[in-house]
């Protein structure tokens, strides 16, 4: 079994891919600047994958969503 080991952010605690203060999307964070041009908001996370999930929807990819175990996240008081 591969495990993986997340590194800590805590330049950007509202970004979507900031999971109890570690960064679960990026394996390096040695940026020019010294701040991460990945954030995203987590309404941005939620809508772009739900764009890419729909985009597999379409090309009828359902192998994809299947072995990625993909769902569609809900908006903020939609019901599912
Ligand atoms: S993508 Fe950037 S801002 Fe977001 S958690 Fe990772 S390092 Fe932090």
């Amino acid at each position: 079994m591969i495990t993986r080991e997340f590194l800590p952010c805590n330049q950007m605690p509202g970004c979507g891919a900031n999971h109890n203060g570690l960064c679960v999307a990026l394996d390096d964070m040695k940026f020019k600047t010294g701040v991460c041009p990945f954030y995203k908001s987590t309404e941005q996370c939620r809508r772009e994958h739900n764009e890419n999930y729909d985009r597999l929807v379409s090309l009828d990819r359902r192998d994809l969503i299947e072995k990625y175990n993909l769902r569609r996240t809900p908006d903020v008081g939609e019901q599912v």
